[in-house]
């Protein structure tokens, strides 16, 4: 099936912000200085349809650090460049039903990250990335990341600044990681990079149009720009549904039908196969993680717009 007309999805997307915009639950991340200030106001919403129709509504303009969500799409690009088996053989793909930065990630499987969407499995897998120096394998995520959303994507600095000197958990994992022969590379550098990749600033409609460059087959609807295969959009998608959310993707699943990657800062991207990606930002939490009002209009819009991937109708 297609998305409903251009008209009746506007309209579902102004509702979706307008019926969750005062809704004030969650909290905004404290654990990380540098993103402890969010406005809890802010509240965004973007959707772009895979041939490039955009409907963007509140502070769907206003650029955040993508955090988890960085996740996603390094996995994809990774899988694309080294190949499905090989990552499979380093990082697997099951929910670890704990928090995301818990090193159960690691120790409940004998070593083997089973979770790529969760910081043990993240960093080993961006310790896959590919390249001939430390500057080669960052530039590897950068230009990817980029081609994702089809424009240039920045670090900010001072949210990298503020995660790096606060890392000690991140590098701890990637030293068990290599204890474990998990890592490939050196960890200060690939924790460097994670936390790089995590700061970088998108906003709503960035995710959106990196969610439905996944929808679309790998192509950016923007840009026209293939950025990865058919197979690759597949397989990160299959990974989504059942580790996206952290410790809640079974009921994420349950509730929206669709799968999706949040971060701490506050973003979500939620894909529809074929169809389009939904990209939302506000800053306030639920105890997981993931954004409370993202969550809300992203359900209410998943219903109303048929992006359930299980619904028979
Ligand atoms: N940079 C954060 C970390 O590594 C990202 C975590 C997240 O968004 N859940 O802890």
């Amino acid at each position: 099936g297609h998305l409903p007309g251009r008209d009746v999805v506007g309209e579902a997307v102004q509702r979706a912000h307008e019926d969750f915009r005062l809704l004030d639950e969650g909290e905004v991340i404290q654990d990380v200085p540098a993103l402890a200030d969010a406005d809890p106001d802010l509240f965004g919403v973007a959707l772009v349809h895979v041939d490039g129709t955009e409907h963007t509504v509140g502070d769907s303009g206003h650029r955040f650090t993508i955090q988890s969500i960085s996740k996603a799409f390094v996995y994809a690009l990774v899988c694309q460049e080294i190949g499905h088996d090989a990552v499979l053989a380093k990082v697997g793909v099951d929910n670890t039903g704990v928090p995301f930065d818990s090193v159960l990630a690691i120790e409940h499987n004998e070593g083997h990250p089973m979770n790529p969407m969760v910081n043990a499995g993240a960093i080993a897998t961006t310790g896959l990335v590919p390249g001939a120096s430390r500057d080669g394998r960052w530039g590897f995520v950068l230009d990817g990341l980029s081609r994702f959303a089809g424009r240039d994507l920045e670090v900010d600095e001072d949210v990298f600044a503020s995660e790096s000197k606060e890392n000690e958990r991140n590098l701890g994992l990637a030293h068990l990681l290599q204890g474990h022969d998990r890592l490939s590379g050196d960890p200060a550098e690939v924790v460097d990079t994670y936390t790089r990749q995590c700061a970088l600033l998108v906003d709503a409609r960035d995710l959106a149009v990196m969610g439905a460059t996944l929808a679309g087959g790998g192509v950016n609807p923007v840009t026209g720009v293939q950025v990865v295969d058919p197979s690759i959009c597949r397989d990160t998608l299959s990974v989504l549904a059942s580790t996206g959310m952290y410790e809640r993707s079974g009921e994420w699943l349950f509730e929206v039908g669709a799968p999706a990657k949040s971060g701490i800062s506050g973003g979500i991207v939620t894909v529809s196969p074929g169809k389009g990606a939904i990209g939302t930002y506000s800053p306030l939490l639920d105890d997981a993680g993931n954004s409370v009002r993202g969550r809300r209009a992203t359900a209410q819009l998943a219903r109303e717009l048929g992006l359930d991937v299980f619904a028979s109708l």
